[in-house]
């Protein structure tokens, strides 16, 4: 069975922007060129292709990744779809793990927004290497070059322009390609399909000259080899200029920039060409690794179909026709319809039925997918996202993703009593499909709750679950998820002696508990000699400590940032038991916690407000009125951008209440930041109305 194309000539890739800067046309239009679809799509229609989800077409915003197939020039090209609102991140966490490149969309006119940096310095910490797309060309106030020097400033990056404009704004119709030294012009009638390749115009040679020259100047600062034959005054070719850029782009040491206007069909051709030429292939990003579970070892699999099968399941999206649908990015080896793989993160074994490939609107059954591919299995039952499938001769859990905890919860109840067992299994369908998306149940209440993100991430969920799973359900007020810590170190001595009857009951736990810094979590270290507290109830008796732990002591939230060492004890020969040992441990956490002074925690966000100057006074009395801390004003392009942190608990109905307060003119932006101390006077208020006192 061949490959599709080469490993060298493959490309898996992101479109990644500030929401509304045009990622979602610049994709529609990227798939109508390569023949993926055969009608143009308009945002404003509702029509786009990658705009699978009914509320997604009403939000405008894309938030499930999907992979969509494409083909340009004789490149397999896997586009993986990245959700622009901030809400989501960990979703675009998720794609930034199984994309190779990236490409960036920027507005001409609003330049280099909150989100864009968001996006940008997660692709700094997964080292993916990007080109700009600078979109939005014709609109009035476009301004490419101070979008270039915001990404010096703001980005810390290195952009490289690889074009000038013929003219901007309205007039924008042809781009001069400083690399080939030619100039191209757009048929309009067309949709921008066809297009005119000439000689540069005589008014822009000039121009052309002095850019190409800055331009090879540029690269030549970070690539030695085109920087040798630019001291050696040798001719500098299109081909040297193209390696030494792609030699750059993927050492991360220059982000090259290609302008034009998705709405208006005009540079999307240089973009593909860039993307092919440009970004790097699976083979480039060379070998993963991940851990052999049950040897601990660290391993590496090369990017080889001959290597053994390691593959992850980067998304899971439930179709209602044909069941849970797995996205599989194949890293080495191939993935075969009718194989046997090990789930290696679950230990379990899991037959592959059907594959198929994803192209914008259609599904194509395939044989097999390959290393360094990209494709989907349907009907793979127990695997959740970010799992390891592997060959179950070389099993390997590859490192996988991470997933923030969930600050917000809100409480859960289908509107009819037959519904019930309706929405358990669509709420555990999501929670598989999202792994930032949780689904308990209230040990006191018994209700379920659901927990995520934010607001608009469980917003959205519950729009799913109406239109996808057809479950009606109401939702009570949205809960901040409180946590519990302590802020001193105490020691405990706990004995559980009770005699009943004959045999007796002797469980006997010495612990120690410690403050930890903010976001370690809890860790539980034994250091009791085993003639005080044996081997066989060590087990026991953290479980008793974490048991403990899920309820804290004053308003029974999760206790967190806490470091239990278990330091001693004493056993009974007969009357020890795994339960005398849980309970006495248990009893020692808490008392323990207790005197170590504990606090409330409540999750903090950080938060960017963008609103007109006239309305920058407004903004910060309100953040200031909800406890929250102003970080820093400045002002970009014709704009005020607000950072502060503050509370989540004071920001339910924001989205409305700014939209009221600045007559629609502000946006914000706002994600967790870190859960911080609670005032003193508010915590007694919240542990009065929990505990009923
Ligand atoms: P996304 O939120 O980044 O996916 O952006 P969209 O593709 O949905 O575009 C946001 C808005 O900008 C829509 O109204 C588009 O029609 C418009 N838009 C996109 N590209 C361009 C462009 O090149 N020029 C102009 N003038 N408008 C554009």
């Amino acid at each position: 069975m061949a490959r599709l194309a080469p490993i060298e000539r493959t490309r898996n890739l992101g479109v990644m922007a500030h929401i509304d800067a045009g990622k979602t046309t610049t994709t529609e239009r990227i798939l109508y060129y390569t023949g993926a679809t055969s009608r143009m799509g308009e945002v404003h229609h509702g029509s786009t292709v990658t705009d699978w989800m009914t509320q997604e077409q009403e939000r405008g915003i894309s938030i499930t990744a999907a992979s969509t197939t494409f083909r340009w020039r004789d490149y397999q090209c896997n586009l993986v779809d990245t959700p622009g609102h901030v809400d989501f991140t960990v979703e675009v966490e998720r794609c930034m793990r199984v994309l190779d490149g990236a490409v960036v969309v920027f507005c001409a006119v609003r330049g280099v927004e909150p989100q864009s940096e968001t996006v940008w310095r997660q692709a700094d910490r997964y080292a993916v290497p990007r080109i700009a797309f600078i979109n939005k060309c014709d609109r009035v106030g476009a301004d490419p070059g101070a979008v270039t020097s915001e990404m010096r400033t703001r980005l810390n990056a290195n952009p490289i322009v690889l074009q000038i404009p013929h003219a901007l704004e309205d007039e924008f119709n042809g781009l001069v390609d400083l690399v080939q030294g030619r100039s191209r012009e757009w048929d309009d009638s067309s949709l921008g399909a066809s297009f005119h390749d000439g000689e540069v115009p005589d008014h822009l040679r000039e121009e052309a000259a002095a850019a190409r020259g800055l331009m090879v100047e540029a690269i030549a600062e970070v690539d030695d080899e085109l920087m040798a034959k630019f001291l050696a005054d040798a001719a500098i070719s299109a081909a040297d200029i193209q390696a030494a850029l792609r030699r750059a782009t993927l050492a991360l040491k220059a982000v090259p920039v290609l302008l034009g206007s998705a709405l208006t069909n005009k540079g999307i051709q240089f973009l593909l060409d860039a993307i092919v030429d440009l970004l790097p292939s699976p083979a480039d990003r060379g070998a993963t690794s991940g851990i052999h579970p049950d040897t601990g070892q660290r391993e590496e699999r090369k990017v080889s179909d001959d290597e053994p099968t390691a593959a992850v399941a980067f998304k899971i999206m439930n179709d209602p026709q044909v069941g849970p649908v797995t996205y599989l990015r194949v890293y080495s080896g191939r993935v075969q319809s009718g194989d046997q793989l090990l789930n290696a993160t679950r230990g379990k074994l899991e037959r592959v039925g059907r594959l198929v490939r994803m192209h914008a609107n259609r599904r194509s059954e395939v044989k097999e997918v390959a290393a360094g591919d990209i494709g989907a299995a349907i009907g793979l039952r127990a695997v959740a996202t970010g799992d390891t499938l592997c060959d179950p001769v070389a099993p390997i859990v590859l490192d996988t993703l991470r997933f923030p905890e969930p600050v917000i919860g809100v409480a859960i109840e289908p509107s009819t009593l037959e519904q019930h067992d309706h929405l358990e299994r669509a709420l555990q369908a999501l929670a598989v499909e999202d792994p930032s998306f949780r689904v308990t149940t209230d040990a006191e209440s018994q209700q379920t709750i659901i927990s995520g993100m934010g607001e608009l991430h469980l917003e959205v969920l519950l729009d799913r679950l109406a239109r996808e799973f057809h479950v009606e359900a109401r939702v009570g007020r949205p809960q901040v998820a409180y946590r519990e810590t302590i802020t001193a170190r105490a020691v405990v001595d706990r004995r559980v002696v009770r005699e009943v009857g004959g045999r007796g009951q002797h469980g006997h736990v010495r612990l120690s508990v410690e403050p930890l810094p903010r976001g370690s979590g809890l860790t539980v270290e034994n250091r009791a000699p085993g003639h005080e507290i044996p081997k066989e109830f060590a087990a026991a008796v953290r479980t008793g400590v974490t048991e403990a732990a899920e309820r804290g002591v004053l308003g029974g939230f999760p206790m967190v940032d806490v470091a239990v060492l278990v330091l001693g004890g004493s056993h009974h020969q007969v009357d020890s038991s795994d339960s005398a040992f849980k309970t006495a441990a248990l009893q020692a956490f808490r008392e323990a916690a207790q005197a170590a002074h504990p606090v409330l925690l409540e999750p903090v966000m950080s938060i960017e407000v963008v609103c007109p100057v006239a309305d920058v006074g407004e903004v910060i009395g309100d953040l200031g009125a909800r406890r929250g801390k102003i970080t820093g004003i400045e002002s970009r392009t014709g704009v005020q951008v607000v950072a502060g942190l503050v509370p989540l608990a004071s920001m339910f109905g924001y989205a409305t209440d700014l939209r009221s307060r600045t007559q629609g003119r502000a946006t914000f932006t706002m994600q967790f930041q870190s859960y911080a101390e609670m005032p003193a006077s508010l915590s007694e208020e919240l542990v009065a109305k929990v505990t009923g006192q």
